[in-house]
């Protein structure tokens, strides 16, 4: 249930309506609109008489949620949440694209590739220092000291650093480097984990899971937010079906249909649906046309020596191919993308950290 308070409602009316609800029962997610506030009530409603919350000083009107998931839909939040991080607005008119390496790899391998995803306006850099593999006996990740480079590399190119936590135990310890949590598709439904980064103060990406429907995607993000934390970026990056020409099947029809039920922003993952670097852009393009509100793409400079997921990566060059295609498209939707020559200027204030980083580094070798 919401309770939607009237636009010039005063500060003492809100927080009277809150109490109101929590001496009900219920718990109150508050949440500060440009025009209104509006409070979102979890509990039991039965027994419950609407009239008594409608007759309070402030009171709007009283909105019944009739979706499984409440803080995640479109009838608890109208307008479009826009995920605010430190100048990049993620699920506004802008297009964010994260882009990197599967996983980090080496100094010398993250910060090549910071430096060429930045230079195309790359706003977050990605890379996995935990890695979830299929099997036990592929690379896992440099661990801690892949978070490291990421952050370092980020650092010196002025990008914002997303990557995966497997665990609810390894939240703190990634949330020092990262500035967005990755929960990859296979914890989707790890609901341990999903309750420890609701608890985190930095946002989520969450990934759909293989087999996931778009209710089952849409109950995971309630589970973070249902914790207090309600910036989640959902990912659609492909699911489960019987076709085997990609990897996973890119559900394009998603998106607008989450859009439609959810105010979350969400991203396409083209690489991880593609499996193949050449199916990579056509699935990116789709997305953007379908409504997306960026992508994030695996990108390295050498695939061929990449130590995951190699065969899907993009080249820089393949990278910059895309951003202009993209521009192309986001120009005929009415969205922006960052400017290339704003991001040239940015990496290039940023060089002598570069510089600077890799002077005081120890060399790290796989
Ligand atoms: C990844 O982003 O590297 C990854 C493992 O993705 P997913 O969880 O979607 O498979
Ligand atoms: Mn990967």
């Amino acid at each position: 249930m919401v309770v939607v308070m009237k636009p010039g409602a005063t500060e003492e009316q809100i927080q009277n309506a809150s109490k109101k609800l929590e001496e009900l029962g219920f718990r109150v997610h508050r949440v500060d609109g440009v025009n209104q506030t509006i409070l979102g009530a979890i509990g039991d409603k039965r027994g419950l008489d609407p009239r008594q919350l409608e007759v309070l000083p402030g009171v709007q009107e009283v909105v019944q949620i009739t979706k499984p998931y409440k803080l995640a839909s479109r009838e608890f939040k109208r307008e479009d949440s826009v995920i605010q991080l430190d100048g990049v607005a993620i699920g506004g008119r802008e297009l964010v694209l994260m882009a990197g390496p599967c996983a980090v790899e080496g100094e010398e391998q993250i910060f090549t590739i910071a430096e060429r995803v930045a230079e195309q306006g790359a706003r977050v850099l990605r890379g996995g220092a935990f890695k979830p593999r299929t099997s036990p006996y592929s690379f896992q990740g440099l661990g801690e000291e892949g978070l490291k480079l990421l952050r370092r590399a980020a650092d010196a190119y002025g990008l914002l650093v997303v990557t995966e936590v497997l665990g609810a135990s390894q939240v703190d310890l990634v949330a020092e480097y990262a500035d967005i949590l990755q929960v990859g598709a296979r914890n989707m439904q790890n609901y341990a984990l999903l309750r420890a980064v609701g608890q985190s103060e930095k946002p989520v990406l969450l990934k759909r899971g293989l087999a996931a429907t778009v209710d089952e995607f849409l109950m995971a993000a309630e589970y973070i937010m249902n914790e207090g934390n309600h910036r989640v970026i959902l990912c659609e990056r492909g699911v489960r079906t019987f076709l085997t020409h990609t990897r996973f099947t890119l559900d394009v029809g998603a998106i607008p249909v989450i859009k439609e039920a959810s105010h979350l922003p969400i991203i396409v993952d083209p690489s991880h649906a593609a499996g193949l670097n050449k199916w990579v852009m056509p699935l990116a393009l789709a997305g953007i046309a379908a409504g997306a509100d960026g992508l994030i793409v695996e990108v390295h400079h050498q695939p061929e020596k990449a130590l995951s997921d190699g065969e899907q990566a993009l080249t820089p060059e393949q990278f910059a191919e895309l951003v202009r295609e993209i521009t192309v498209i986001a120009r005929v939707l009415g969205r922006e993308l960052p400017l290339h020559t704003n991001a040239r200027a940015r990496a290039r204030t940023h060089a002598h950290a570069h510089v600077h980083a890799h002077a005081h580094a120890p060399a790290l070798r796989n």
